[in-house]
């Protein structure tokens, strides 16, 4: 059944985060990459909610410090220093970032601010060693066009990339992240709430990524682009969705979102309709360690083996909505879990919709349901967990429950890899931004817009024909040029070398990839180095056949010029005159078979020619020669 959105009234906004490729991270000199290498340095750090400098504390950030975690940041001298280590103040914005944000916010038709000033986030789940993250904004109020549709762009900014997570200990509340990629120059475009369909949203995604990449100034692959969205129903809520790493994956995001929330709504009417009041739950929690002593539930066992004790909760009228699918492999029963983990640090929650299963058998069931005076319409959620942990799983569990009733909870989510979504915190409070004091505002002249105003990138969609047209390319080269990397380096070939333009496509393109597939090192040859191959290849002295092995000895050899290479690999063509000599000799030596066979002579001579200079001529000049010599 086709889902209605207009209908449904659901609106979009979407934020696209992509990493930057510029020399240096954005407030120090270090290289904006990821180490590769075990960590060198280590250390251990307590996040508190700092007092912002306007008097207020962050609610989100308040939340994350109940929470009592520790954070190991870990960190390599050839990636991170000091100032990622928030040892030392940010050096001056990189201006290198701010000129590519600005690139990008003018094929935008964005207006330039008059001055950088960089503003400080308040982030306190530890992916930041100061507490907050940097961000200025860099220009404003743009538009694209999408088909036939104008999409306001409400920002264009620059940021930085946060630590990354790298794992959590168990013992002592311990969250791992490596420093490296903190710093890492991120442009955040920013769209009005004006898309009104998750196909629509892809499209704009897709379109804002054309764009980034078009600048030739972003960062590649999986983990360099991530998108936030903010999805709403009128009937619903306004839901932060965050990480999306794929734009393919978006419309799929907010086709469940709208799903889930459709269903909450739906869950909504039936428990209003059954009388159910947020009244009728309490938290009541009742002791029943006692249903579980002989339990072959292992997940309980061990928990009461520790000294661990269970608790259960009545969600009156509830029964049978807890296992409700609200989008795919997500129930109510899923929501309720995952606040549980979260406020009560628990490793889930236990419902009697979902049993008896899990070795827990129907008597414990029955018994559990009458410990807490269960009735026939009613659901029990119970946890085993040490009694802090267990009262605030089930606090959350109830708060949730309520919610249940009177309608979609606001809050900001994280995207799975399968585009569910699974709770994250509650939504963050106003106040979350003030100045960053130990950065000066930069200026932005209109000299400098205008300089770049004069040099913007050629878009996609016009280069692919310009490159069609100029170098007589087909359709799948010439898109397979501009989504590589070698899109200048193929038109400088092209224009310098004499060789064929098709030739040397197919060598950027295809032939690359498949020498990388086999092993070889293609980033040791640079760019400079393959143009020589191609002139050799433009003048004849090298078979375009001959290019691959050329390519893969020099990466190895990469003291060795192009023409000592080809020497190297006896793969000098020979000239018109050396393959004439050649050929006589090979006919004169064959004499007698020649005149035997006459013309039909010519096959086998070609073969024996061959044999003898194959890379080191052209075969179709090889046939030319021979036709001409036998008559
Ligand atoms: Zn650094």
């Amino acid at each position: 059944m086709e889902t209605d959105y207009a209908k449904i009234g659901l609106k979009v906004g979407l934020e696209i985060h992509q990493q930057l490729n510029t020399q240096t991270k954005l407030f120090c000199g270090c290289p904006p990459e990821l180490s590769k290498e075990e960590p060198e340095i280590t250390f251990l750090r307590r996040l508190r909610p700092t007092q912002s400098e306007l008097g207020q504390v962050d609610p989100a950030a308040f939340f994350e410090f109940q929470k009592g975690i520790k954070i190991r940041y870990e960190a390599n001298r050839a990636t991170s220093c000091l100032v990622e280590m928030d040892e030392e103040p940010p050096h001056p914005l990189n201006m290198e970032a701010v000129e590519t944000v600005l690139t990008t916010a003018l094929m935008m038709n964005a207006e330039p601010v008059d001055e950088v000033h960089v503003m400080r986030k308040t982030v306190i789940d530890g992916s930041n060693t100061s507490g907050f993250q940097r961000t200025c904004v860099i220009a404003m109020n743009g538009w694209i066009k999408v088909g036939d549709k104008v999409v306001p762009i409400q920002h264009a900014s620059l940021e930085e990339d946060a630590a990354r997570k790298t794992g959590e200990e168990e013992k002592g509340n311990v969250i791992r992240y490596r420093i490296d990629r903190l710093g890492i120059p991120l442009i955040e475009v920013a769209t009005a709430p004006v898309i009104y369909s998750p196909a629509e949203a892809q499209e704009v995604a897709l379109a804002i990524g054309r764009i980034l990449r078009d600048t030739g100034k972003v960062m590649r692959g999986l983990g360099t682009i991530r998108q936030d969205l903010n999805v709403s129903i009128p009937n619903g809520a306004l839901v932060e969705i965050k990480g999306v790493q794929e734009l393919e994956l978006i419309s799929r995001v907010v086709e469940y979102e709208v799903q889930r929330q459709l269903n909450l709504v739906k869950i909504s009417e039936e428990l209003k309709k059954k009388g159910v009041k947020e009244e009728s739950l309490t938290e009541e929690f009742i002791d029943v360690t006692d249903v579980f002593q002989q339990t072959k539930c292992k997940v309980i066992l061990k928990a009461l083996k520790n000294g661990q004790i269970a608790k259960a909760v009545k969600l009156p009228g509830f029964k049978g909505l807890l296992k409700r699918e609200l989008m795919p492999n997500f129930r109510l029963g899923t929501e309720l879990a995952d606040r549980a983990r979260f406020w009560g640090r628990v490793g889930g929650i236990f419902h009697t919709d979902e049993m008896p299963a899990y070795g827990v058998t129907a008597e414990e069931v029955e018994a559990l349901r009458k410990a807490v005076g269960a009735g026939e319409e009613d659901a029990v959620v119970f946890v085993a967990d040490v009694t802090e942990n267990v009262v605030d799983a089930l606090k959350a569990v109830v708060e949730r429950a309520k919610e249940a009733i009177s309608r979609v909870p606001a809050e900001t989510r994280a995207a799975n890899a399968d585009a569910t979504t699974r709770y994250m915190r509650p939504r963050p409070g106003a106040a979350r931004m003030y100045p960053e004091t130990d950065i000066a505002p930069s200026l932005i002249t209109r000299t400098f817009v205008e300089k770049i105003r004069s040099n913007l990138p050629e878009p996609a969609e016009k280069k692919l024909k310009r490159l069609m047209k100029e170098y007589s390319l087909n359709e799948k080269l010439a898109r397979q040029i501009i989504e590589s990397d070698y899109g200048q380096l193929f038109e400088s070939i092209a224009k310098e070398s004499g060789a064929s333009a098709t030739t040397i496509s197919v060598f950027l393109t295809e032939s690359l990839k498949a020498l990388k597939r086999d092993g070889v090192q293609t980033e040791k040859v640079h760019g400079e180095q393959i143009k020589e191959i191609f002139k050799l290849v433009g003048s004849g002295e090298l078979a375009k056949e001959a290019i691959p092995n050329v390519f893969s000895w020099l990466s190895e050899n990469e003291e060795k010029s192009v023409p000592d290479t080809v020497v190297a690999l006896g793969l000098k063509l020979l000239t018109k005159e050396e393959l004439e000599r050649l050929i006589d000799r090979v006919i004169s030596e064959n004499k007698q078979l020649v005149e035997k066979l006459g013309n039909k002579a010519i096959g086998m001579l070609m073969g024996l020619v061959m044999k003898e200079v194959r890379g080191k001529a052209d075969p179709g000049l090889v046939g030319e020669l021979l036709r001409e010599r036998l008559k």
